[in-house]
Formats: C-alpha cells, structure tokens, sequence
C-alpha cells in the first residue's frame, strides 16, 4: 500500500565499544559496558517520547550507528526494534541498517538480528592486512573479518557494506590494492571506502603532533583514491558519493537522506537530527543523556507534554545556512545538485546564490553543469573539501578556522 506520508529517517545510537580505536572521533567509548542496562531503556523512552512529533512521517529507514551496535544483546535489540514498529509508521520495506565489527558477529547472533528485522549489515573491516588492522588498534584479524562476513551471509543477509580505510600511514598503493581486490571477489552490495583523516583529539592526532608517526602522504592517498574509483568501476560498482560504491539498486537508502538533506531524528547519545526545520544533537556524554532522558520522561509522566527540548542543543537553521547544507551534502553525491529543485526548495537559483564561487571552480576544473545537474568533476572529487569551503556561509567558515 502506497502512502502519502512524508519520508523520515530514524537514527539510534549505541556508543559502547570494546575497545577505542587510536584513529576515532566518534561519540564512542571503552569501559562503559556496565552502563547498558540504563542506556536501553534510556534510548527505548527517547523512542516513545519523538513518537507524537513524527505521527505525520512514514519512516522509509531505521540505522543503528555507533560505537558498536552489534555488542547489543539480542534481548536489547528486540526491545528496541519492538519500540520503533510500537510507535512510528515503519514502511514495510524499510531499510534496517546495523554497524557491526567483525568480533562479535557469530552464526547465531546474526541469525538473531535477521529475525529481528535488520535487513543490512554494515561491517567495520577496514583492511585485510592483520599488520594494518593492528596499527588502527582494530580487534579483528583478516581470518575473522572473512569468517564474519561468511556467517552473515549464512544467516540471510543480502544485502551488505564493507568498510575500508585507505591513505594508512606508510601504505604503499600495492598493499590498498590488495585489500580492494579480496573485497571485491567477496562481492558485498556496497563498499565504503575512506582516507584515514587524523582527526584532533584522537589517539593518532596526538601520535603524529609529536612526530611519532608521520601525516598520511596526500599524493598517495590522491593515487589510492583515482585506482579505487576505476576498478571499483570495472568492477560494476556505481560510484554514487564521495566515498561509497553499491551494485545496481543498493546505495544505501538511509545515507541517502543526509545527503538529499531530508527530515531525520537521531536518538541516543550524541545524535543529530534535522528535523522540522531544526538541527540539534544530543548530550554526548552517555550518563548524562540517560538522567536527560529519564528527566523528560517523569516530566512527561507528571504533566503529559513530551518536551524533548531538554536534551537537545540546537538551532534554527537560516535560508543561507539551509541552502549551504544543500549544496555541500548534494555535491557530495555524483548526480550532484538539480538547479530546478534547488530554486523550487530554496526560491533562489544555484547562480543567484553561488555565482561567483560556481564559476571559480568550473574555470579551476572542479565543477561541471552537466544538463540541469552541477557536479563535481573527477578532479573536484579529489579537492571536494576547497569546493565546500566556499559555499559555506561566512560565519560557518569562522567557525570551521577557530
Ligand atoms: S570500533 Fe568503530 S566506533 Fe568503536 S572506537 Fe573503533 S572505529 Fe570508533
């Protein structure tokens, strides 16, 4: 049966990890295994509580992100996948994403996930190189990562990502190549391929502030990421955005939404959301979401009104900054950005808005108009990030140099 309900995404968050990783700036930590039995109930109330504000909306997609979601007990998950179908329209052919590393996924577990309705696995490999996975501090080896994927496949999952990390320090090309190669025999649906970025705050950052490790050598990541876009090409993979590549009929629908910049909720802790014209996050701290959490809930109990107010910061985002957004996730994506649906969304022609920075970078060879579409060039896909920084909003940009 067809709806005639707008479209919304649902992120949840699970920020527990086995161990951290030197190179992660993700809201995640280590340590706090003992927090779960709070945490779930905790994310299972933010659930109920956004279920008055998103009535309206048939949910096309649910995404468990993380940390680790696949540390999440089978109990848990079911509570948790129960609460979402209790308390939203979920369209039945929604797309149910899980992250999951390859330690913790065994025959029966992912059996368990499958029965739960999780159609899409997402597996954190990042290299088949036991020396590689090593130096990211990962708690797989080759052997488990391709034990994990054969299990999954065992228990049903069609329809799969792998992750990768290129550019690792000291990486010859050669080396990428091979991890590529055995990724793609293994034929998933998806395959997300990122450069290591050294991210501040992280373990690595540190590392290589003190001259311990050297940065990523940016010529050879250039090199890893031109080979990458041909063979997963030639291979009969589309390269639909920046970093991610899908067979025929399997980009992943829920990225998909961040990037069309369409209406999303993010629960748990530390998660964005955008929606009804706001962007917010919540309180990364996992302790401190949970007292929010339960906070709102008695309140709610007690008065009768959801206030998730309480545990969001946020802002309301202006035109300029909207149509910023647009822009920057759309080119993100090879299709790039409609100039008939951006001056429908936003009453304001791409020229209008971003004339003189549009035609800076189609003379410098980073941007094309292809039909009504622009796009990053090849070339541009390589310096995407000198394209955004000139379509960002000038406080924006402030913001971003501080
Ligand atoms: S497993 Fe993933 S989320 Fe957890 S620390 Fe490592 S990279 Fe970060």
């Amino acid at each position: 049966m067809t709806t005639t309900k707008p479209g919304l995404a649902l992120y949840l968050h699970i920020p527990f990890c086995t161990a951290k990783c030197g190179y992660c700036d993700f809201n995640s930590y280590e340590g706090l295994g003992h927090m779960v039995p709070d945490y779930t109930p905790a994310l299972i109330r933010e659930i109920e509580l956004w279920a008055p504000a998103a009535q309206s909306f048939q949910v096309n997609t649910v995404f468990f992100g993380g940390g680790t979601p696949s540390l999440t007990s089978l109990e848990d998950l079911e509570a948790i996948t129960n609460a979402v179908r209790a308390n939203y329209d979920v369209a039945p052919d929604a797309e149910w994403t899980l992250e999951a590393n390859p330690s913790e996924l065994l025959q029966p577990h992912l059996e368990g996930m499958r029965h739960l309705g999780i159609n899409r696995l997402s597996i954190g490999i990042q290299s088949l190189h036991d020396d590689e996975l090593k130096l990211l501090d990962r708690l797989h080896d080759s052997t488990r990562a391709l034990e994990a994927i054969e299990s999954a496949r065992n228990a049903g999952f069609d329809n799969m990502n792998l992750d990768f990390i290129f550019g690792l320090i000291g990486q010859p090309i050669e080396r990428w190549q091979e991890t590529l190669e055995r990724a793609i025999a293994l034929r998933p649906e998806h395959l997300s391929c990122y450069a290591l970025t050294v991210e501040p705050g992280t373990a690595l950052y540190y590392q290589v502030a003190k001259g311990m490790l050297p940065e990523p050598d940016q010529d050879v990541v250039a090199d890893q990421y031109e080979w990458t876009r041909d063979r997963l090409a030639e291979a009969g993979y589309e390269h639909y955005e920046l970093s991610n590549w899908a067979l025929p009929d399997h980009a992943c629908k829920h990225n998909l939404v961040y990037w069309h910049a369409e209406p999303y909720i993010g629960m748990g802790a530390g998660a964005h959301s955008f929606f009804a014209g706001q962007r917010f996050a919540n309180i990364d701290a996992p302790n401190k979401y949970v007292d929010a959490v339960n906070a709102t809930y008695e309140e709610r109990q007690a008065t009768g009104r959801a206030t998730m107010q309480q545990i969001k910061s946020g802002e309301s985002p202006d035109d300029v900054t909207m149509r910023a957004d647009a822009m920057i996730l759309g080119l993100r994506l090879m299709e790039g950005v409609s100039a008939a649906e951006f001056r429908d969304r936003f009453g304001v022609s791409i020229k209008d808005a971003y004339g003189p920075a549009v035609q800076r970078h189609i003379g410098y060879g980073l941007l094309e108009w292809a039909d009504d579409r622009l796009r990053l060039t090849t070339r541009g896909q390589l310096l995407s990030n000198s394209v955004f920084v000139d379509i960002l909003p000038d406080y924006e940009l402030a913001d971003t140099e501080a």
